[in-house]
């Protein structure tokens, strides 16, 4: 299970040999290992690291148990490094040769689908869920107390009402209530275990913001959606549901993100929506959400004292007056130093945005 964890160890790794970084579609619905090997054969055909093609072919042609719907690989050789990841949720083939592991699309997979918290609210027993790119990876079941009266009479504060179908409602809302409320408590609990950083609640509109009401404030500012779901609904659907709202959810932020960006950088404050003004803010540290383009590249210069990223050709570095050497993508670098300096990424993918946005830009700290 790829975790946050791995991608800071793709990140943190250096050589000074070539990496061989490889993302491989096995999308079960589109086919099977028969199909997916020559695919994988022939995107590696053109690839000169011939040890590099041989273990990830070897990795897949005799380890790789087919699980999830794609799968990563990295391998640097010279340094014995390799390294695999099965993904559940759907990738795009690609393959790349770069200095460092191309950990762009595992980012932005992790931003689209990791870490939720989910909550199907019932009345009397809610369930609780740790979903991961694409994955359960937890579950667990709170019970509440009955919400019909029982034989005893239970704590009923209905008595000496006049009739019973007041007094039974009464009390029914009140378990519920009490009910509802244990499980927003044991839910926080639960998603702080499991490092949760996003929630989503299904259920009825009704149970949904009673749980939400009971919920502690840091985690009712984590909520990104609910939605109406049946209390016995199986986990696949719940699954589907809650991709698809988390989804949603996302594109949201996304569009309002850039919007933000572009009405900044209008004001002259902390926005930038041109690859050189983005380039200089990665330089100086300042970037707080760098936005880009799904597959957007361009090429540039880099500094070879001091990493200054730019796409002009200039004889020697502001900064440090060292010598540029030419790359063929410095938005990869860029989005590399900006996860490495705790920068968020966010990768627009087919997404309506304000046509000032071209392909890349970035929200700054102040
Ligand atoms: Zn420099």
């Amino acid at each position: 299970m790829f975790s946050e964890k791995d991608l800071q160890e793709l990140l943190e790794f250096k050589t000074d040999h070539p990496v061989l970084s490889v993302y491989l579609n096995t999308d079960p619905s589109q086919g099977t290992a028969d199909a997916f090997k020559p695919r994988l054969r022939s995107m590696l055909k053109d690839v000169e690291l011939q040890d590099d093609v041989e273990k990830v072919e070897q990795y897949v042609d005799f380890e790789f148990d087919w699980s999830g719907r794609g799968v990563a690989l990295f391998s640097c050789a010279p340094e014995n490094f390799f390294r695999f990841f099965s993904i559940a949720v759907p990738i795009r083939d690609r393959v790349r040769i770069s200095e460092r592991p191309h950990v762009k699309p595992l980012a932005d997979i992790l931003d689209f689908y990791g870490g939720y918290g989910v909550a199907v609210v019932d009345k009397i027993d809610s369930r609780l869920f740790h979903f991961h790119l694409g994955e359960i990876l937890k579950e667990s079941e709170i019970s509440g107390e009955s919400v019909r009266r029982t034989k005893r009479g239970g704590g009923s504060q209905a008595q000496g009402r006049r009739g019973g179908t007041a007094g039974q409602t009464n009390y029914t809302q009140e378990v519920a209530e009490r009910n509802i409320k244990d499980a927003a408590e044991f839910a926080a609990k639960f998603f702080t275990e499991n490092n949760v950083r996003r929630v989503l609640i299904g259920g009825t509109d009704e149970n949904v913001n009673a749980f939400r009401s009971h919920l502690p404030k840091a985690w009712q500012s984590l909520v990104v959606g609910t939605f109406p779901i049946s209390k016995n609904a199986n986990q696949v659907e719940i699954m589907d549901r809650a991709i698809e709202v988390g989804y949603e959810a996302e594109r949201l932020k996304q569009t309002r993100l850039v919007q933000m960006i572009v009405t900044s950088e209008a004001k002259g404050q902390a926005g930038v929506i041109d690859l050189e003004d983005t380039l200089n803010a990665v330089h100086d540290g300042r970037i707080q959400t760098l936005v880009i383009r799904d597959g957007y590249r361009a090429p540039g210069y880099r500094c070879q004292g001091c990493g200054y990223l730019t796409t002009e050709m200039l004889s020697s570095c502001p900064f440090c007056e060292n010598e540029f050497e030419k790359i063929t993508d410095a938005v990869e670098l860029a989005v590399r130093r900006v996860m490495r300096d705790g920068g968020e990424v966010e990768v627009l993918r087919d997404i309506e945005v304000e046509q000032e946005f071209d392909q890349v830009g970035a929200l700054l700290r102040y």
